[in-house]
C-alpha cells in the first residue's frame, strides 16, 4: 500500500535547493486563501516591497513569476527580445548556454561571447562584440555562475550596455541575498532570480524586476510576446500596483507565503549582514579545505561565497564521495557539470544552509570519507582551521 511520503532529513549543501528555514516551512503550512482574497492581495503587495528590498530597487514592476528560475529567465527574454533582434550572450558556464536557447526561440540572433568555465565574463571581449555589432538590442549575462562558482562584474557590464545603447538582462538566480546585488545603482534593466538558493524558500518561484528602459522597450513592441503565460502586460493585470486585480492564473498561494516569510527573514537579518554571513562562512570552509590540501577552482577575487567549486584529488571517484556523504552523513553536495564533470565538487553555502555548523559538518565528513579512500589529504586539521577562521 502507498503511504504518506516522509523524506529523510538532509543537510542541503549542493548548488540548490538550500535548506529551508523552519519558519518558512511553517508559513507554507498556513491555511490557503483564495488568490483574489483581499488578505492575499495585501500579502502580494508586501512580497513586491520585500523583493524591492532584496533586489535593492525601486522598480514598480517587481514580482515573482509563478515558476522556477528558468521561467524568470524566459520571462525576461520573451518580453525583451523581438524576432530579428541581435542579443549578445556572455557564456562562462552552463547558464549562458540556456540564454542562447532563449534568444533563438524568440527569433533573435545570439552573438556569443565566450569565456573559460571558472572565469568571469571579460568586459573587454563584451566591448569588442558591442563594437562589432552596433545594432545589438540586449546584453545578457549571468552574475553568479552556479555551474562553476565564478562571479562577474555586473556594473562593468551594465555600463557597457548603457554606453552602447542596449538593454541588460542579468541572471541573479544564485546571487540574490548571497552577494552584493544593487539593481538600481548598477542600472540593470531586467533581472531574474530563484526562490531556492540564497533566499532558502522552496523552489518554484522566480523573483523578477524590470526598470523603466525595459518597460519602454516592451511597450514599443511591434510583435506579440509569443508566450501567453509570461507576457508581462498580461501578468501585471494580476500583480499590478493599482489595486485592481484581474484573474490571470492561480498563484501558488502557499508557496508565496513561504517567499514572504523568507524575505521577512532576510529583511530582519539585513541584506548587508546576509552578504557578510555568506562571506564569513565561505572563508571558514575555504580555510578548512585548504588545510586539508584541496584547492579551489576559481581565482580568489571571483569566487562566489555561496557556491564553492573544489577540485577532486587525483585518483578519487568523486561520485563515490558524494554518495558516502549522502548515505552516511545525510549531506548533499553537488557534482561538476559539463566540462567540469568528474573534476570538481560544488559545495553550496546558501541562505539558511550558510552556517558554521554546516561548514564543520561538511569538512568533518569530507575528511572522514576521503581518509577512508586513502586520498592524499592532511587529515584531522580542517575543522580546527575553519573554527580559527571564524574567531572574532
Ligand atoms: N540560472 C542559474 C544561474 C541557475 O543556477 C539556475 C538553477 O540552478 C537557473 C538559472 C535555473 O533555475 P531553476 O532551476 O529554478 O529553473
Amino acid at each position: 500500500m502507498t503511504t504518506s511520503f516522509h523524506p529523510p532529513q538532509r543537510t542541503l549543501m549542493g548548488p540548490g535547493p538550500s535548506d529551508i528555514n523552519p519558519r518558512v516551512l511553517a508559513a507554507m503550512a498556513r491555511p490557503t486563501l483564495g488568490h483574489l482574497d483581499p488578505e492575499f492581495i495585501r500579502m502580494m503587495d508586501e512580497v513586491k516591497d520585500l523583493l524591492r528590498y532584496a533586489f535593492q530597487t525601486k522598480n514598480e514592476m517587481t514580482f515573482a513569476v509563478s515558476a522556477p528560475g528558468s521561467a524568470g529567465m524566459e520571462c525576461c527574454f520573451v518580453n525583451l527580445v523581438e524576432p530579428g533582434d541581435e542579443v549578445i550572450v556572455c557564456q562562462n558556464g552552463v547558464f549562458g548556454g540556456r540564454m542562447k536557447e532563449n534568444v533563438e526561440r524568440c527569433g533573435g540572433t545570439a552573438i556569443m561571447v565566450q569565456d573559460a568555465w571558472g572565469e568571469p565574463v571579460d568586459p573587454n571581449k563584451v566591448e569588442a562584440a558591442l563594437k562589432n555589432h552596433p545594432d545589438t538590442k540586449v546584453l545578457a549575462f549571468v552574475h553568479a555562475e552556479t555551474s562553476t562558482g565564478a562571479q562577474s562584474d555586473v556594473k562593468a557590464l551594465t555600463s557597457l550596455a548603457q554606453q552602447y545603447g542596449c538593454l541588460s538582462i542579468a541572471d541573479t538566480v544564485t546571487s540574490l541575498g548571497g552577494i552584493p546585488l544593487k539593481v538600481d545603482e548598477w542600472a540593470i534593466d531586467a533581472v531574474y532570480s530563484g526562490s531556492q538558493k540564497c533566499l532558502s524558500c522552496s523552489p518554484g518561484l522566480s523573483p523578477v524586476s524590470f526598470g523603466a528602459r525595459a518597460i519602454e522597450k516592451i511597450q514599443a513592441r511591434t510583435s506579440k510576446v509569443q508566450s501567453w503565460f509570461l507576457d508581462l502586460q498580461l501578468v501585471m493585470s494580476y500583480w499590478g500596483g493599482d489595486g485592481k486585480r484581474a484573474y490571470h492564473h492561480t498563484a501558488p498561494i502557499n508557496l508565496l507565503y513561504g517567499l514572504h516569510e523568507a524575505l521577512v527573514i532576510l529583511k530582519d537579518e539585513g541584506i548587508e549582514s546576509s552578504w557578510a554571513r555568506h562571506l564569513r562562512n565561505h572563508l571558514a570552509l575555504r580555510a578548512g579545505f585548504e588545510a586539508m590540501g584541496l584547492s579551489f577552482v576559481v581565482r580568489e577575487e571571483f569566487r562566489l561565497p555561496q557556491l564553492n567549486a573544489v577540485s577532486v584529488p587525483e585518483g578519487i571517484d568523486e561520485a563515490a564521495v558524494r554518495s558516502a556523504l549522502l548515505n552516511d552523513y545525510s549531506i548533499e553536495i553537488g557534482a561538476g557539470l559539463g566540462a567540469m564533470a568528474g573534476r570538481i565538487w560544488r559545495i553550496g553555502l546558501m541562505g539558511h544552509s550558510s552556517t558554521p555548523k554546516n561548514v564543520y559538518a561538511c569538512l568533518g565528513a569530507m575528511d572522514a570519507v576521503l581518509s577512508a579512500m586513502n586520498a592524499p589529504i592532511n587529515t584531522g586539521v580542517a575543522v580546527a582551521e575553519a573554527k580559527n577562521a571564524l574567531l572574532p
